[in-house]
This record gives C-alpha cells, structure tokens and sequence, in this order.
C-alpha cells in the first residue's frame, strides 16, 4: 500500500499541500499566497483559477520535493476556506465571475432584507445558520441576479456552482465529478441539515435553479480520481472538510461534548455534539461536523472575531511590542493587569452578545498602569472571549467540558495557555502537530481510501505536546471574570445610532 496522504489546504490566504504519513506526521508542506481582490469597500474576492493553479502547483512541489512520485501517495483529501463561493461554465470549465469570499459583505442588504420579511427562524430551523452575507446562499443569488445572463444559463444547466471544494475536486478529476462533503453544504445556508437534501423553499426563495449545486457525498469516502496528467498517476479523492470542521476531526474530538479551540486572527470554537443537531438560542451555529454513509455528526460553532489580532493590532497599530511572541515576555514581566481590561470589540462583539454597535475599550486605568499591564490584558482578553463562547456551548449542549484541545498560531503563547487554563478551570491540550486542518482532512482521506480500520486506530494518531493544568484558585479566577463582564457592558452599545 502507498504510505502516504496528500492533503490539499486551500486557506484565504494561502494554498497548501501537506505530505503526511499515515501515523499523520508531517512529511512536507508547500504553500504559495493567494491575491486578495477588494473591488470595493467591503467586497472581497480570489480569482478561482489561481486557485486552482496554485493548489496544483504546490501538491507538485511537496511530492518533488518529499522526493517521492504520485504513486506513492495513497490518496488525496481537500479542505478549504469555507462559504467562499465560484460559478464555471459547465463546457469550458471557465469560471463566470470571481470567487466571492467568506468576508465579502456585498450581500447585507438582501440579508437584512431577509430579516425583515421574518426568514431567520425558517432558516435557522432547517440550515442551522443565522442569516448572513457570510454564508454561500446570497453569494450565489448576488452572481445570478448580477452577472449578465447567468440565471437563463442556469436554468438551461450550462453551469455549475459550488464551494471551493467542489471547484478544485471538479477541476483534478478533469471535470467529471461535481461535489461537494456534508460539512462544506451545511455552511451554503442552503443545504438542509436535518433532511440531508438541498433546502427546496430557501432555493425558491432565492431564485436558484438546485440543478447547478454539487451532489453531496460523506466526508470520508471516494469523491472521485484525479486525471492521471495532471500529477502523474490517478489518485483518489477520499476525504473533504470545510477548514474548521477538518480542525476538529484532527484534533480527534470524536465524540459528544469534546471541544477545539483554533487561535488564529479569531478563534474558532467547535464542540462535537455527535447525533444531536442543538438548535442556539444564543448565536451559535449549528453545523454539520462530519458525515459518513448517511449518517451525520453535528458540532455547535461560535466564533470570536478578534483574537491572534489584538497582538497583531499591538504590535502594528501601537508599536506596543515588536513581534507577536514579544506579547509573552511583557505579560510575564507584571504578575497582574493591575486591574486593566482591554474589550478589543474592534469590530463589535460576538457570541454570545451579537452587538455590532461595541467598539473596543480600555478600562480600569489607573496612574499604575504600563505597556506590560496593557499587553497583558490584551491576552487575557483572548482567554475571556474563549470562554464567553465555551459557556454558552456547555449551557446550551448541556454538557459537561472536561478539556480543550487547541491549535493556531497564538497557541505557541504558554502564557495565553496558561491563563486560559486558569479562567476556564479546566485542562488546555495543546498537541504535537499544530497543522491540524490538513492533518484531519489526511486523516479522513486515510479512514476514507480503508488505511484505518477505526475510530481507535485514528484516535491514537493524536499526540499531546503539552497540558495546561489550572493553577490559580477559583475565587481569583472567578473575580477576574466578573471584572471581564463589567468591562464588557461598557464596550456595549457605543455606536451611536
Ligand atoms: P490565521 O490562520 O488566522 O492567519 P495563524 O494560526 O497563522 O492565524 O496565527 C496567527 C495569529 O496568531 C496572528 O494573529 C498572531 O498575532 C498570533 N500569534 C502568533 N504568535 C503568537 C504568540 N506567540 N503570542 C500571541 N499571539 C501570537
């Protein structure tokens, strides 16, 4: 058998390709930056068939540069930035218009639009999504109903739609298969989380013919063969995840009530909730985890929007430290905030307060108070907002949380770990392999081209570097989270109307 995983990591920033053996150690990485389009304020988009070179130009490098053939490479898996939508001619295989990425938000008014005319319960009940310009649906309304003829095209079934999954899976089987995975089609706020089928009223209400959308196939299982041209043998599809939910597969978060958190720009939360679909009342997302056969795992995901990002605003914006890793000496340099909160509600706040009129907030100033007290709070502030979202999780899964596993660049804080560890009151797992989105995606390519016999045998590919173990007392903890909450209410509501 070939020992080897190829995982294609199509990201917002950057393309990758990530060698793993099959005990998912990393063998190689490639990865090339994508071009950022920004045609108007607010508007994001990548040119799709960059995308499409650049993922293929990577998955060679690694292969030529691990020195091995493609014959080595038992299968592929994909995943990739989610909700980012393209639309290609079905014939030429050319893409009508730009990929329209997650962040763009071209779509708000039909959104609000939406919401007034009382679609968020509708939509909620059957995609588990709240209405937003973030999702795939309105994206696909807004090419249609704004590219010259593409709607009759459509309807005459001369296109295809899809997330970038499905565009880089059709393009490596030579564009013969057009699908996608359960995880990707529940970010589309089209797809029917509960049936299991494209939401037939959202399409009416939308105007989109369902002809033009992927089939959708569990996450791990055969997607298809790659036209042997193109890396020199043809290789098997066998796993695709949408980023988030492929993180939370290689962190091996298998069953109900295991949670990961990523650090990067924001945080991305996930807590597997295995055969329950939990439906919020606090503005988390319910999601499709993963899916086999017919048969669908859901996750609760809440999101905060400012977290690697503070220290990158540190740095940049207030020459307060002179690179990211810099944040954790100056933290260690004072043994409290001094009392000083930093709220960096730069953007409004998320779960559980959903407030897009806070802005961020500096408080409990005294004439103390230094760059290391300020630096400080702006780490503590990550663990804060982890754990505003982690309450409303294990309120509303009514579960209990015995333990985080994390990943992301700001996990390489051990102080941020630390302190998180202390305000949660629970043990921070962080592990080996940081790379946890390609190595989940490897893993389901692994368990769906038969490598795995099952869960156990994935399960034990998951290595612990280090454990983070509460060490204040409780009552501190807990004070210093009131403090957090005080301070929160006074970054709420600054935008005046
Ligand atoms: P993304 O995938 O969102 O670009 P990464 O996982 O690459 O994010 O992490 C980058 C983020 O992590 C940046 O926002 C950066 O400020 C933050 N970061 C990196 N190293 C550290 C560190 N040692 N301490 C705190 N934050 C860090």
């Amino acid at each position: 058998m070939a020992p080897y995983i190829l995982a294609l990591d199509q990201g917002t920033t950057s393309s990758r390709a990530i060698i793993f053996d099959l005990d998912g150690r990393p063998l190689k990485q490639v990865s090339r930056e994508i071009t950022q389009i920004y045609p108007q304020p607010g508007w994001v988009e990548h040119d799709p068939e960059e995308i499409w070179n650049s993922q293929l130009e990577v998955a060679c490098e690694a292969i030529g540069q691990a020195g091995l053939s493609a014959r080595d490479i038992l299968a592929i898996g994909i995943t990739n930035q989610r909700e980012t939508t393209v639309i290609w001619d079905r014939e030429t295989g050319k893409p009508c218009y730009n990929a329209i990425v997650w962040q763009c938000r071209r779509t708000a008014p039909y959104c609000q639009d939406l919401l007034a005319r009382g679609w968020s319960k509708e939509i909620q009940a059957r995609t588990g999504l709240i209405i937003d310009a973030y999702f795939s649906a309105t994206k696909i309304k807004w090419l249609l109903d704004n590219v010259p003829g593409l709607r009759d095209r459509a309807r005459a079934g001369k296109i295809l739609c899809g997330t970038i999954d499905s565009w880089l899976l059709w393009k490596l089987t030579g564009g013969k298969v057009h699908a996608t995975d359960y995880s990707n089609a529940s970010r589309t706020m089209l797809f029917n989380i509960h049936t299991l089928r494209w939401d037939e009223e959202i399409l009416r209400e939308m105007d989109i013919p369902g002809n033009i959308l992927p089939a959708v196939l569990p996450s791990c299982g055969h997607f298809g063969v790659i036209e042997e041209s193109l890396l020199g043998a043809s290789i098997p599809i066998t796993g695709i995840a949408g980023d988030q939910q492929a993180a939370l597969f290689g962190q091996c978060c298998f069953t109900p009530g295991m949670v990961k958190n990523t650090y990067g720009t924001g945080c991305f939360i996930l807590m597997n909730t295995g055969s329950r679909a939990i439906t919020s009342r606090q503005g988390l997302l319910t999601t499709i985890a993963w899916g086999e056969e017919d048969k669908v795992f859901y996750a609760l995901e809440g999101s905060v929007f400012i977290a690697g990002a503070v220290v990158q605003w540190l740095r940049d914006e207030m020459g307060l430290i002179a690179s990211a890793s810099e944040s954790e000496n100056y933290a260690l340099k004072v043994e409290d905030t001094n009392g000083v909160y930093l709220v960096p509600a730069f953007v409004g706040l998320g779960t559980p307060y959903w407030d897009m009129k806070a802005r961020g907030i500096l408080c409990g100033l005294t004439r103390g108070a230094n760059k290391y007290h300020v630096v400080r709070a702006a780490l503590e502030a990550i663990a804060y907002q982890t754990r505003d979202v982690l309450e409303t999780m294990v309120q509303e899964a009514d579960l209990t949380l015995e333990r985080v596993r994390v990943d992301g660049g700001a996990t390489r804080n051990n102080f941020l770990m630390q302190f998180q560890s202390d305000i949660l009151g629970i043990a921070i797992d962080r592990p080996w392999v940081n790379e946890t989105t390609a190595l989940g995606v490897a893993m389901m390519a692994g368990k769906g081209a038969g490598a795995y016999s099952g869960w156990q045998e994935l399960t034990r590919m998951w290595k612990l570097e280090k454990t983070f173990r509460p060490q204040m007392p409780r009552e501190k903890a807990e004070a210093l989270y009131k403090g957090w909450q005080r301070a929160i209410e006074r970054a709420r509501n600054w935008i005046e109307p």
